[in-house]
């Protein structure tokens, strides 16, 4: 494949939620940056996954937006655009992650608090120096793609809005609402209502599954010492990515399942060939990715939060979840301890070993 310039790496991490209740059996060893699951060809054998970083079960909120997400807030400060994502089956902490609850926020509220503090640092420390008042706006967005369509959450019974590029190759929807913030509160009087305008349906998995791509956009401009600076930040809140053959949806479900699987599909292939440094990338191959073109490889900053349930009743989605996560894995064979590379990708040359793989349906 032909190479080009490096682009930025999407930083993928895994976050493993704990476990819901006590006593319950486990299927996920978490040890340094690795990740460990039973090989379910094989059950002599673990699966190791290694990540930039895996976050265990007891690892805080503000751990998880310290490490992940607030250097690259700094990026958007200079005017680079910055994207982090939730990925994962639903029930195993994405939401969580991203939004968190009142007495525990996630990484939503906490940007947007980091964000102004930013901003009065830099005015107080101007102040300080007698330098000339830097200016800064800051602009809130809030969409959902559902089924392949895009819908503006700070109006109700918004219709599908287009997805453009300008002039200078920047991504926009036309007509979205953007709300200009000055402060948390006013983002907290937005966002609260909008997030009830989302579109959510039960599924045999989990009550209230979100099916569909939550999409909070910041555009941060800054005036400093006669130079603009215009950052975007994209902070998403994925559908959920289990296998939707064992969910027991059928008719419009299934037809949500297949609009998710395709747009998380083509985001795993957009991940992959930024990581390898490929050149053709195929953004255009769903909406989702379409939206991200300017804020996902080239010189963007991006991370990919892979949120993992611990219980062993998730174990088919957890493996799934880790391969789309990583390509490369090793497997360790557990009473003798060595290790052997299996990557990537996996499937593609099974090793002596093993049995023929499985098909999904079978595990
Ligand atoms: P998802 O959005 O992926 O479907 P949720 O974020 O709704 O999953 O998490 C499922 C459940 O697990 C929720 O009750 C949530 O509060 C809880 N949960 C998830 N992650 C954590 C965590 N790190 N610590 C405590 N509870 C968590
Ligand atoms: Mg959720």
């Amino acid at each position: 494949m032909e190479k080009r310039t490096p682009q930025t790496k999407v930083k993928v991490v895994v976050r493993v939620r704990p476990t819901l209740k006590d006593n319950v059996n486990t299927c996920v060893t978490a040890g340094g940056n690795t990740i460990q699951i039973v090989n379910h060809r094989n059950k002599e054998e673990n699966l190791q996954y290694e990540f930039s970083s895996v976050y265990h079960e007891t690892a805080s909120q503000q751990i998880v937006f310290t490490e992940c997400v607030e250097p690259l807030l700094k990026n958007a400060f200079q005017g680079q655009n910055v994207s982090v994502f939730a990925y994962g089956p639903t029930g195993a902490g994405k939401t969580h992650t991203m939004l968190g609850v009142l007495r525990d926020p996630g990484i939503i509220p906490r940007t947007v608090k980091s964000l102004f503090s930013m901003i009065s640092e830099e005015v107080e420390t101007a102040a300080v120096q007698s330098l000339p008042p830097p200016q800064h706006s800051v602009t809130f967005s809030y969409l959902e793609i559902y089924n392949e369509k895009v819908k503006d959450l700070l109006v109700s019974g918004s219709t599908d809005l287009p997805i453009r590029e300008d002039a200078s190759h920047n991504i926009f929807v036309s007509g979205l609402t953007e709300k200009a913030i000055t402060d948390f509160e006013a983002f907290k009087d937005y966002f609260g209502p909008a997030t009830s305008n989302r579109t959510v349906a039960a599924t045999k998995l989990n009550e209230c599954s979100s099916r569909s791509h939550s999409i909070l956009m910041l555009k941060v401009l800054r005036k400093v010492q006669g130079r603009t600076y215009r950052g975007k930040i994209y902070l998403i809140d994925l559908a959920g990515s289990e296998d939707n053959r064992r969910t027991g949806n059928s008719g419009m479900r299934l037809k949500e399942s297949f609009a998710i699987n395709k747009s998380l599909f083509v985001l795993g292939e957009v991940v992959d060939a930024i990581n390898h440094n490929q050149i053709r990338i195929p953004y255009r191959n769903s909406k989702l990715t379409r939206l991200l073109q300017d804020s996902i490889g080239g010189s963007c900053h991006s991370v990919m939060i892979t949120n993992i349930a611990p219980e062993q009743h998730y174990y088919y989605d957890t493996y799934c979840t880790l391969n789309f996560a990583t390509k490369s894995k090793k497997i360790v064979n557990v009473n003798t301890a060595s290790v052997k590379d299996e990557s990537p990708p996996a499937s593609a040359k099974p090793t002596a070993k093993l049995p023929p793989a499985k098909r999904r349906s079978d595990v």
